[in-house]
Parts: C-alpha cells; sequence; structure tokens
C-alpha cells in the first residue's frame, strides 16, 4: 500500500500515491500520521491507528467468535501481511460476520 518515490511535482522522495506518484504534500492533503499501536508512520484508517493494526484488531473480533477454525484463520491472516490491507478492511467490513451483525 505503502509507496517510497520520488515525486513527480517536487522531486522529493517520500510517500507518493498515485502514478506517476505525487506526494502528499504537492497534493495539499495530509494522509500521513503516526499509529498509536505500532507507532508506524503510516496512513491512519480509525482510532489513530494504521489499517495494519485495525485490521489485525478487526480478524480478531469477527473470528474469535468462530471456535478454532476461525481462530486459525485469524492467525493466518494477522501473520501473513497483507498487501493491501484497506481492501481486507473493506471485505470485513463488508462481511455478515463483522460487528456482531
Ligand atoms: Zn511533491
Ligand atoms: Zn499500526
Amino acid at each position: 500500500m505503502r509507496r517510497w518515490e520520488e515525486c513527480s511535482r517536487c522531486g522529493k522522495t517520500g510517500r507518493v500515491l498515485f502514478t506517476p506518484g505525487v506526494c502528499s504534500e504537492c497534493l495539499g492533503v495530509d494522509v500521513g500520521g503516526t499509529c498509536t499501536r505500532c507507532g508506524l508512520e503510516d496512513r491512519l484508517h480509525s482510532g489513530g491507528r494504521c489499517e495494519r493494526c485495525v485490521l489485525t484488531e478487526h480478524i480478531g473480533k469477527v473470528f474469535n467468535d468462530c471456535g478454532d477454525a476461525g481462530r486459525a484463520v485469524a492467525q493466518r491472516l494477522a501473520a501473513s501481511p497483507s498487501p493491501n490491507p484497506r481492501s481486507s478492511l473493506n471485505w470485513l467490513e463488508q462481511s455478515p460476520t463483522a460487528a456482531g451483525r
């Protein structure tokens, strides 16, 4: 999800969005932050935590009620670095088992 590249506008190397990369400074938005859970500097999802931490927490909530099989899935998901935490989050949030729905 995170890409560190040279900004196509100002030439500074940093966290960029889109292709070709444009840094958040040039976009005029602040997409960064420091996760209160893992301390990683990243785009924060909610509650001051990065997508990965929110995802990990979600996974725990969703699957801990599912018995041993669910916990095994949760551990697998939490352990493997997702290439796209955001899409996993969307999937979990839309999942009927999520959030006790
Ligand atoms: Zn820039
Ligand atoms: Zn984090």
